[in-house]
């Protein structure tokens, strides 16, 4: 669609992962234990559910002598050909809450490094989570080289989950609607958000967040791009919507407050200026690159 203007603006966080997954391994077990046993091997270290950095980059360690496959999950192997893991951890305690430091590694290591990160935060903390079986309460355990849990009791297996979420600009003549959570920094504004429930299109779930949450009916609802968010678990998917008016009835539950910016504002918010309408998202969010395409018209 826009891919070469895409491709030279910046990324938003946790996209740009280069790993071949290679599926084909995951359901191989001599397949499997050839990628575990092979010396390139590496595996992510983290720290819980914390990115472990030095140097500018994550850290990866040899997988020692003694270290179990059933404890590892494969996710994928590098443009350097080498097999990397990440070790399941069945107690992570019950505060799984990410630090500043797993939002703030989007800064200091390369962007297919924070998307590594990213994969492998949002499977870790599904396994932590799972150990018991949603249909009969029995064991389960993982298996296809991590990529799901099988029931021990009754056979039932479950995949990791990736909630839908979705993200949005309403456009009407020039402006866009901003909105800001009662919990967010002092002046910061960002897109709407809300999860996609069942049973919807993402086309009906963007516009009836926005109703839901300023009372504004869109309709002309376009994909923009999207953003895995390993916190723990979502997908963002964000969206310009077109405004049939501007009048806003705020649901105070849901945002403190919300209004109509015009590009010199959101230019100016985008730039840092101190006289501007409103703080931006940080640049590792989807939401600032929404604005950003917005103004740039892509
Ligand atoms: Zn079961």
């Amino acid at each position: 669609m826009h891919g070469t203007q895409q491709t030279e603006r910046p990324l938003p966080g946790f996209v740009g992962g280069t790993l071949d997954r290679v599926d084909h391994v995951r359901t191989n077990p001599a397949l499997l234990a050839q990628a575990f046993a092979d010396p390139a091997a590496r595996r992510l270290v983290l720290d819980g559910l914390e990115p472990v950095e030095a140097e500018g980059h994550l850290v990866l360690e040899p997988i020692g002598a003694g270290a179990r496959i059933a404890d590892h999950v494969l996710l994928g192997v590098d443009p350097q050909a080498r097999p990397i893991f990440a070790r399941l951890v069945a107690d992570l305690g019950p505060n799984l809450a990410p630090t500043p430091r797993s939002r703030a590694i989007a800064g200091l290591i390369p962007a297919d490094e924070v998307a590594l990160y990213g994969a492998a935060r949002s499977l870790v903390h599904w396994h932590a989570r799972h150990p018991f079986c949603s249909v009969c309460g029995g064991s389960t355990r993982p298996v296809k080289a991590g990529w799901s849990r099988r029931c021990e009791a009754c056979g039932a297996e479950h995949f990791p989950r990736t909630d839908p979420v979705v993200i949005m600009l309403a456009e009407h003549e020039g402006r866009v609607l901003l909105g800001r959570q009662h919990s967010w920094p002092e002046g910061r504004y960002s897109a709407l958000a809300g999860f996609v429930e069942p049973g919807e299109t993402i086309e009906e779930a963007v516009a009836r967040e926005i109703y839901e949450e300023a009372g504004v009916r869109v309709h002309s609802v376009r994909y923009v791009m999207s953003q895995p968010w390993p916190f723990p678990s979502s997908l963002m998917i964000a969206c310009v919507a077109q405004a049939q008016h501007d009048a806003l009835r705020i649901d105070a539950t849901e945002i403190e407050h919300a209004f109509w910016c015009d590009a010199d504002g959101v230019r100016a918010a985008m730039a840092g200026d101190s006289g501007a309408p409103f703080v931006a998202p940080p640049q590792m969010a989807v939401a600032w690159h929404l604005l950003d395409r917005w103004l740039a018209r892509l």
